[in-house]
Parts: structure tokens; sequence; C-alpha cells
């Protein structure tokens, strides 16, 4: 179907006007569901019709507002419920306002607490869903995800530890760790001066973070066995966790209910807690959530954000599906840039790249480009390096739950394909059996899981040391 997206400035006006057509006027079209997802890197309104409506979008820079004119439809009351979606930490939105602005035009007015930069676009039905109008609402200065990384972890640790200094906000995460043994190999007194470190970054959180925050420079890192201060590696590593879905994603939906993407974020979070305080050979470990909370990550953005925060590793968390209820137990994917090793491999990896279809992406971005590219960079070090990890990973959660399959599989998962960090996807248990969706609920099993995977990190750790880095961490 073809979507065109027209921008246009108005520059005294300081407005935006953003036109989605062609399209017929949606005449007596039936609004099916309002939703809201409320998240720190963006907010995401969908309004779910029978059939398309057109939509014509006015941003208004100052107090910062979306003005979204609906077309043929009157007012109704699911669009009025679009007022009590709104939560009060919504770190976006202010507050929404509808009203009738003229016969057979419905005016939505969406208050923002800070400037925002929209993205109104138009999705055809797909799985579950009908059409669906959305309005993504990004903050026009985007968080760079390792600050948030830093974020979280000062509002984890003891307020008692020294504040950050705004030059270096990594070195200060650092800092403020719990004490280490003694046998800890002392990080450099003074701070890696700016020439080594390619990024800036701002720790008042109420400062604007760069825009587009530069790309590590991966080539720099060197092997294991170059020289290295103290002839030890000395660094952080830094695993990240990337639940599946979220937001209009569900992910698969067990048979009592149970959402995928509910369940396999529980499992992340609980495999955070367990990385943050472990060490590996005297390396100390910090989980990043490429997704902490209930909102639609598209799957080149997973991984562009564990890219940015310079992942040593990245584990796709999932819940498996099938349509009749007896397949079950985990299996660990790895990369494939030469076709699947089975047919299953490649429906699975075809099921989870769908994550995009159902959970909603503007393919007008120019991210999507991008990715394009990031794909085809994919080497082949990345997958033998993802196949060891995803082998420990198989053999330690055969120790907690049953296995699909005795062996990895590979496929063409999208969210796999950073070229430099082993990666594996990881689909935990068949949430559409029902012996094991109870499992996937249960806190025991969780925490069974997210042991498992940890002991397999650890264990991959073990046996691959990570890369130096080419600054000092
Ligand atoms: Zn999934």
């Amino acid at each position: 179907m073809k979507r065109r997206t027209a921008f246009q400035w108005l520059g005294a006006a300081s407005t935006l006007l953003l036109t989605l057509g062609p399209h017929e006027l949606a005449r007596g079209a039936t609004i099916v569901a309002v939703r809201m997802w409320p998240a720190k890197d963006y907010t995401r309104i969908t309004i779910e019709s029978d059939a398309e409506l057109s939509a014509v979008p006015f941003f208004v820079a100052d107090p910062p507002r979306l003005a979204v004119d609906i077309e043929g439809i009157e007012l109704v009351s699911a669009l009025r419920d679009l007022i009590g979606h709104v939560r009060a930490d919504d770190p976006n939105v202010a507050g929404v306002r509808v009203g009738q602005n003229a016969p057979n035009v419905v005016r939505i007015v969406i208050d923002l607490k800070r400037p925002i930069t929209p993205q109104v676009f138009q999705l055809a039905p797909v799985a579950a869903y009908q059409h669906r109008l959305v309005m993504d609402l990004y903050p026009t200065e985007a968080r760079d995800p390792l600050e948030e990384l830093i974020a979280q972890r000062l509002r984890e640790l003891d307020q008692a530890k020294p504040a950050p200094r705004a030059d270096d906000p990594l070195g200060d995460l650092i800092a403020q760790l719990p004490s280490e043994p003694a046998t800890q190999t002392p990080r450099p007194a003074s701070a890696p001066s700016p020439a080594q470190r390619p990024e800036t970054y701002a720790t008042d959180p109420s400062a604007p973070a760069p825009r587009e925050p530069a790309r590590p420079t991966f080539t720099a890192k060197q092997r294991p066995g170059a020289p290295t201060t103290g002839g030890r590696v000395d660094r952080l590593i830094v695993v990240a966790l990337d639940p599946g879905h979220g937001g209009e994603d569900p992910g698969a939906i067990g048979p009592g209910g149970t959402r995928e993407k509910d369940v396999v974020l529980a499992i992340a979070r609980l495999l955070r807690e367990r990385i943050n305080r472990t060490q590996v050979n005297g390396h100390t470990m910090r989980a990043f959530l490429t997704r902490d909370g209930d909102y639609f990550v598209p799957l080149h953005v997973r991984v562009n954000k564990a890219r940015r925060v310079e992942a040593d590793l990245f584990v796709s968390i999932h819940a498996d599906a099938f349509y009749t209820p007896r397949p079950q137990g985990a299996s660990v994917y790895a990369l494939s840039q030469r076709g699947a090793t089975s047919a299953a491999a490649r429906w699975i990896a075809d099921k989870e790249n769908a994550a995009d279809l159902v959970g909603g992406v503007n393919m007008r971005t120019r991210d999507t480009e991008l990715q394009r590219t990031l794909l085809d960079m994919s080497t082949t070090a990345q997958i033998n390096d993802s196949l060891k990890l995803a082998s420990v990973m198989l053999t330690e959660i055969g120790r907690v739950g049953r296995l699909h399959k005795p062996q990895v599989e590979q496929a063409g998962f999208a969210v796999l394909r950073a070229p430099d960090i082993p990666s594996i996807l990881v689909e935990t248990a068949f949430i559409s059996n029902p012996d094991e969706e109870r499992r996937l609920r249960d806190p025991r099993f969780q925490a069974d899981m997210a042991d498992a995977l940890l002991r397999g990190i650890v264990s991959y750790f073990s046996q691959n040391p990570p890369l130096a880095r080419s600054r000092a961490l």
C-alpha cells in the first residue's frame, strides 16, 4: 500500500504541517480503540479504526503541542477516552484535548511537556489490528542510551557517593560502583582525555543530550593479547539485554492470555539485577536494557542502542509460540548470513522479524535506510562468537528447563545484526504450551531462567575475555 507523507515548514508560524494522503475520506469510519504508550524514548498515541482516517496534523512549537484534525468522523466516546489515557508520569505528554472542530472534523490537541519532533503516519491492517493512525512524539533532544544507563545506575546506587562530574559520566559510573575487592586492577587515576573519548555526554538530566551520539569506533578495539596497561584488559563489560516486542506489539499470547512482551521484560529485569552484581575475572558487568517499559522499539533501534553503549554482548529474550499447544522447550538462535539452518528456524526468524509490522514503524524515516547498510556489514567473526555464546547458553538453559532442540540454530534475525557484537536470541519457552505459559508467569521459573542466562554470559566471558576498549574505562 502506498503511503505518502509530505512535510512542510511554515517557518514564520513555527508550525509543522504534515499531510497524510492521498486517501479516501473515511466517512463513517468507526474508532475501534485508542491507546497510549508513554516512555522516555517517545510516547505513542494510536487511534485504531475500521477504515483509514484522514488526518491533518499541525505542530505548534510554543507552547509545544500537536493538533491533529481527523476528518470524516464525529466525536465519539472512544476518542474522548484518550483524555483518560494520559498518565501523570508521561515524560512527553501533559494532556490531551478532544473536540468537534467542524462538522465531520474532530480535532485532537496534545499538550506536550517538552519540545517534540512528531511523526504521524498510517499503518495498514496487520495481525489483529485494523487501520492505525499513529502519532509518535519523540523528544527533540533525545537522550543518549549510555547516559540513560548511567542514570539508571545513579538511581540504584547510594546517593552518598560522590556526585558525577559533568565531563566524564562513564568514568563516574565506575567511580560510583560499590567498593570492589582489592584484587581489582585500579583504574587510571586521571580521567581519559577528551581525545580518547569519542562521545561527550551531559549528566544533568535537564541538559540537552547530543542529538546524534557518535558511534563508537569498534575498529579501535584491541584484540586480547594486544598491549594493555599492566598487561591485562581493564574495562567494564556491558551486556545489552533485549526484551522482545512491547507496546503495540504484544508478541505471542498464551492460551491463558499471558503476553510475551510482559514475561520477557520481567526476565530481562531479573537478569539485569544479576548482571549488575556479578563480576567476571575481576571485570565489573553492567546490563543495559534496549526496552525498559511497555512500549515498542523497532528492531534496528534495538541494535543501534546496543552499539551506542558499546555492548560486549547482545541477548534478545523471547518466548516461542506455535499454532498447536504441544511444542515446548527453549531454543537459542544466532544470526545466519546464508539462509536458515532449518525451516523451523526460518519460520521463527520471519515471525520475530514481523515485530516491526505489528509494532508499527514509520517506513519513511532515515533510520530504516541506515539499518539496511548495517545489515550488509554483518561479519563471519560476529557469527562465530555468537555461536560460542549460544552454545554455552543452551547448555545452561538446559539445566533449568526443557530444550526444544539440543543444538543452536541460525536464521536471519534482524535484531541480531550488530556487526560487532556477539548476539543471540533466546526463546525461553513456548508460551503457546499451557504448562510452559504457567512457568513463564512463575517468578521461580523467571528467576531460574535469569540465573541460567547469567551463567551462560559468565561462562562465555570466562572463555572469551572481553576486548580492550580504545578508551580507558
Ligand atoms: Zn518474540
